[in-house]
């Protein structure tokens, strides 16, 4: 989830439907085949906020939102990290609370669903599912602050199947830096650093997306496993900060890391951003919208869809200017160019940010395959980056783990 509501960070762009239709660009039988053949990982989702709904069933289609199974299985979807995230101000026990009933949440729509979705830990277990035509669930806790500075909630999440923890959300947590708030420990605290190290010995991977720059490079010097941005994209292209500089990208893959590239249009377009920057009433005004919509505030899945849905409608008004799907592709080219096909990946972002045109949902995947063919990249090199780079650091942080325990 790349924005803060209640800080009047609301950013997006949006479509009518037949704005939809104009960039519906068609897909070639070549590449829905690749696409399904594939293992395509997307390491960042918020539909989990849904999921707080009992009512909520991911296993049927939904008119809004962007992820359900059936249309993750329209998509070729082989595994999703579904995110666990409360706001960075929540702390202590509370946050502890929250983020164990979203993994619960979680584990539920699982069980409702036991012939289409597994839960999934492991890189062989999301091969395992794609074998039996399911689709593989997995967990991410998008935010240190939730472990209550406690290392025994954070061996907790991992036994009950989270494989990844982004360090920082927004806000700075006790302990690191995020990149949107005043950095306060200089990147990663001593306590930091020992989180990272106990990451590192369950085999959870550490994740480098909204920390701070030095919270970046004070984890990447500590952790002895290869870390991923499960959702950022490239600073060289928008500059926020939210995003990877050149050098930081290099040096993650360096490790053996991956950039998992955020949908986000205020993380893909500079125009986008510049327009929001320009004038801030715009933001102001968007937000005002969501709470009169959302008039619970604690209902964040009411205030991401509606978010979405209210920027389309500023873009469609000619307030926002309009972000096409494609420029996600240019992230995928930038980062490729700089650091090679191993370590470029998808984190989209769904139902936690504002998609850009002909990105609605996760239905719309193959059409970065075709995009990719089409721009001359190999059938190997799409490959790994729809997915055989995830499960590479994935393989790679379970072998750190094994080895840290003294195991083989
Ligand atoms: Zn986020």
């Amino acid at each position: 989830m790349p924005w803060n509501m209640r800080k009047g960070l609301v950013l997006a762009a949006g479509g009518s439907l037949l704005a939809m239709s104009l960039a519906a660009d068609s897909i070639s039988e070549k590449a829905k085949k690749l696409t399904f053949a594939s293992i395509v990982m997307d390491t960042h989702d918020d539909t989990t906020q849904r999921f707080l709904d009992p009512k909520f069933d991911l296993g049927v289609r939904h008119a809004d939102g962007s992820v359900d199974i059936p249309r993750m299985k329209e998509g070729g979807l082989t595994g999703i990290f579904f995110s666990i995230w409360i706001p960075s101000k929540i702390t202590g026990q509370e946050a502890v609370k929250r983020a164990k009933a979203q993994i619960a949440a979680v584990q539920e729509q699982v069980k409702r669903n036991p012939k289409e979705v597994v839960l999934a830990t492991t890189a062989d277990d999301v091969r395992a599912a794609k074998k039996q035509g399911k689709i593989a669930a997995l967990l991410g806790v998008e935010g240190g602050h939730m472990i209550g500075n406690d290392l025994e909630v954070l061996r907790q999440y991992a036994a009950s199947g989270v494989r990844y923890m982004t360090l920082t959300h927004s806000g700075n947590d006790e302990w690191a830096d995020s990149s949107t708030d005043k950095a306060v420990h200089n990147g990663l605290s001593d306590f930091g650093k020992g989180v990272v190290r106990e990451m590192n010995k369950l085999g959870v991977i550490v994740d480098i997306s909204h920390v701070a720059d030095k919270t970046f490079y004070d984890a990447l010097a500590v952790s002895k496993a290869p870390m991923f941005a499960s959702h950022s994209s490239c600073r060289a292209i928008c500059n926020a900060p939210r995003n990877m500089t050149d050098q930081m990208i290099k040096d993650l893959a360096a490790k053996g890391g991956v950039i998992q590239i955020n949908y986000h249009v205020s993380f893909l377009s500079q125009e986008f951003r510049d327009a929001e920057k320009k004038d801030p009433s715009i933001n102001e005004g968007i937000s005002k919208e969501v709470k009169a919509r959302c008039p619970d505030e604690n209902d964040e899945a009411c205030q991401l869809i509606e978010g979405d849905k209210i920027t389309r409608e500023y873009v469609a008004a000619g307030k926002l200017p309009r972000v096409e799907w494609t420029k996600i592709i240019e992230h995928i080219d930038h980062a490729v160019k700089l650091v090679g096909a191993d370590h470029v990946g998808l984190g989209s972002d769904f139902d936690g940010a504002n998609m850009p045109y002909g990105m609605e949902d996760v239905t719309m995947i193959p059409k970065i395959t075709e995009a990719l063919l089409q721009k001359g990249y190999s059938e190997s090199d799409i490959r790994k980056i729809l997915g055989e780079n995830t499960l590479r650091v994935m393989t790679e942080v379970e072998r750190v783990g094994r080895e840290l325990n003294g195991k083989k």
